[in-house]
């Protein structure tokens, strides 16, 4: 209900740590898959940083679909997250597993990302409605349009309103590609709901070659912006390698996705320390 048109036809703007998402221009979030070190952190944050990205991601708790893969370093990696952002600038988004970690995690990053595997966990929605941190709401695996509004709703009826929906793509007969990418519940949420929609080409696709024309055609079809995996050395990575954009690939990437959002009357989103660095240079 609050998270409709017919409540609030205007369309919301979420501040993730001075990066305005939803405000027409477009929002690229990058980052590994998982924090594996710090090393590993800084050196991402700092390509992605000099690409134009304007918000960091990377996991410290990670759901994994068997217990015995790499299930992230938990706290140690959102201190890692935390001097990747005093380095970059870049505001920080990074996803909390139980309602327990919620508080932990909210006084580190700037956003807090509900993973497909949680998106109808009602009392991890609760807990993430009653913290002072935006949230990123990953779309559930099988979730129809209809259950995905219904969980944001948890979160905005619980007192936060900040909300970002991403879509990562749906389970479908389909194996070729991780999951089905559906490009058309975008500009369906978006008339649906004021609520920003993001797009995830990597946890979508699962192949890094497919990743830069989807994220491509996220911005054709109206998004508010992206989640993109990228990792120093994606081969070794300890998650989600075969979908990570190496540095290479991700430069090409924002070259290409800053021409066509140029001929769609919008712009690449910055963070505030690159504005402040465009103003001064
Ligand atoms: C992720 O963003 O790393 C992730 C685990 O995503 P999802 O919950 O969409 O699988
Ligand atoms: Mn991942």
């Amino acid at each position: 209900k609050q998270v409709t048109r017919e409540w609030q036809p205007r369309q919301s703007v979420v501040d993730v740590g001075g990066v305005r998402i939803g405000d027409g221009s477009f929002t690229v979030i990058a980052g590994p898959c998982a924090v594996e070190s710090r090393e590993q952190m800084a050196s991402a944050a700092a390509a992605v940083a000099r690409a134009g990205a304007a918000v960091l991601r990377g996991g410290a708790f990670k759901p994994r679909t068997s217990p015995y893969a790499f299930r992230g370093l938990g706290a140690s990696g959102l201190d890692h997250l935390v001097a990747a952002r005093a380095a970059t600038g870049l505001p920080v988004v990074t996803e909390v597993l139980t309602p327990g970690d919620v508080d932990t995690v909210a006084e580190r990053a700037d956003m807090l990302q509900v993973g497909t595997r949680n998106a109808q966990n009602f009392a991890l929605l609760e807990a993430v409605g009653g913290a002072h941190r935006p949230v990123l709401l990953k779309r559930g695996l099988s979730n129809t349009v209809e259950e995905w509004l219904l969980a944001a709703e948890y979160v905005v009826s619980h007192g936060n309103a900040d909300v970002v929906l991403c879509e990562r793509g749906i389970r479908t007969f389909e194996t070729a590609t991780r999951n089905t990418l559906d490009l058309a519940a975008v500009p369906l949420v978006k008339s649906l709901s004021h609520l920003p929609v993001v797009v995830d080409p990597s946890h979508a696709t699962g192949h890094r070659h497919l990743v830069p024309s989807m994220s491509l055609a996220a911005l054709a079809a109206g998004a508010d912006g992206l989640v993109v995996e990228v990792h120093p050395d994606p081969e070794n990575a300890l998650s989600d390698g075969p979908q990570s954009l190496t540095f290479e690939m991700f430069d090409d990437l924002m070259a290409r996705l800053r021409r066509l959002a140029e001929s769609l009357d919008r712009r690449l989103a910055t963070a505030p320390s690159q504005e402040n660095a465009a103003n001064a240079g």
